[in-house]
């Protein structure tokens, strides 16, 4: 049998970042950045204030204190407008708003608190320094700045900085298409009538929303039966417009495992037992270049092998650094057996330890590939290594957080149904 690891290394050899495109700010949020981003223009584009209130000298109001007040006539307004402000000459002020260019003449601004706010004429009550509360073209951002470097993930911040650079559809590396396709002849879309023997299509939900939270867009499947004809006929016009495909079901050794028939013969998809559980079953393959995963239908297994090996190459493919999720080291509540010789990914929940130490583990539930609940109460799989068959308990054992992830992407369609 194949390691996980062999197994992950192969697909991550296969995938590549998608090329990059130009895309307008909000389809750019959650891609990394393709190339390094220079500043074109400063930031801020002109000297403003930073306060609302009076535009002055600072030398006519260096004297001003609570019992030595300085009155100055107030010659004008400028608020946070298009236009350049007309001239503040000596001896006067300017009432002057947040974000307003500096008026010609004037080279600081006395905050509004530090005066008694009149409009006719003011009465400044404190001396500030010359140049307080004027915000510096370039003081933040310098022409020619390097202010996003390739590979950075555009998060709000980043999608903010963009935009008051001025740069409109920044060069990104897009979220991948990803379509989702179940099959199996008992297969129902959910909100359907039942019959005797059929389940609902759980999976491909399951799956759609593990690449949304990938980061990815996903088009899910209307589900295929165990049929190698109906499977061939709807694969080439789902993979000619998406960037991988992940099939679920119909990849083991039974007699109507559809997606093994129709692609082994191919070559292009190898067809591997791994050494894990859940999720023995696997095939992964590049077809006209287009990454196909072929997952176990169990749904937990499908599940975690969309987590194993789905989720870091779409991460791959959208050109992020860090494929893997960081791991963390917990200790086992129970006792615990694992097949020897494969490695297990049990569906656990971390609690906190009284005693400061690692978080300890406990079985979220039946650990039973069909059994969701407990992967649905899990927030960790923790990772039973192949040479161990039996673990005591207060065992130190790695455990993966299945964390939220932040950059879910939005629902794109969902095709067929
Ligand atoms: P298979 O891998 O096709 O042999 O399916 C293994 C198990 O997973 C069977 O019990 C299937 O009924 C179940 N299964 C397959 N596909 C799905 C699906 N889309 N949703 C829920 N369960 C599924
Ligand atoms: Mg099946």
């Amino acid at each position: 049998m194949k390691s996980v690891d062999a197994h992950v290394a192969d697909i991550l050899a296969a995938v590549c970042v998608l090329p990059p495109r130009s895309l307008p700010l909000e389809a750019a949020h959650g891609c990394v950045l393709a190339a390094d981003l220079r500043a074109g223009t400063p930031l801020p584009g002109f000297d403003n204030s930073a306060m609302d209130g009076y535009a002055v000298y600072a030398a006519d109001v260096a004297e001003a204190g609570p019992d030595t007040p300085v009155t100055l006539p107030v010659t004008g307004d400028i608020p946070a407008q298009a236009g350049t402000p007309a001239p503040v000459a000596r001896g006067a002020a300017a009432r002057i708003m947040t974000g307003a260019p500096l008026p010609p003449g004037a080279d600081t601004v006395v905050q509004l608190e530090w005066t008694d706010g009149r409009t006719d004429a003011v009465t400044v009550l404190r001396a500030p320094f010359p140049g307080q509360n004027i915000r510096r073209a370039g003081e933040d951002v310098a022409v020619g700045d390097l202010v996003l470097p390739a590979g950075r993930l555009l998060g709000s911040a980043q999608i903010g900085l963009l935009a008051a650079l001025g740069v409109a559809a920044p060069s990104v590396h897009p979220r991948p298409r990803v379509a989702v396709l179940s099959t199996g002849s008992e297969l129902v879309e959910v909100g359907g009538t039942l019959g005797p023997g059929q389940i609902v299509d759980s999976n491909s939900h399951a799956v759609a929303a593990a690449v949304r939270e990938a980061g990815a867009q996903v088009r899910r499947q209307a589900h295929v039966p165990d049929s190698p004809d109906a499977f061939a006929e709807v694969l080439p016009g789902i993979l000619a417009d998406a960037d991988a495909v992940i099939t679920t079901g119909g990849v083991s050794v039974g007699a109507f495992d559809v997606v093994k028939q129709v692609l082994a013969g191919s070559g292009e998809v190898r067809f591997e037992r791994l050494a894990m559980r859940p999720g023995m079953p696997q095939g992964f393959g590049l077809i006209g270049g287009v990454p196909v995963f072929t997952l176990p239908g169990n749904p937990v297994s499908a599940l975690v092998s969309f987590e194993l090996f789905v989720r870091p190459a779409l991460r791959r493919m959208r050109g992020l650094g860090s494929v893997h999720r960081p791991t963390l080291v917990a200790t086992t509540a129970q006792e615990l057996q694992s097949p020897r010789g494969r490695r297990s990914y049990l569906r656990v929940r971390l609690v906190v330890s009284a005693d400061g130490g690692p978080p300890v583990a406990h079985l979220a539930g039946g650990q039973g590939a069909h059994q969701m609940s407990a992967l649905a109460a899990a927030d960790a799989l923790l990772i039973v290594p192949e040479d161990r068959a039996e673990v005591s308990v207060g065992q130190e054992l790695t455990v993966l957080p299945l964390g939220d992830e932040v950059m879910a992407a939005p629902v794109e369609t969902e095709a067929g149904a």
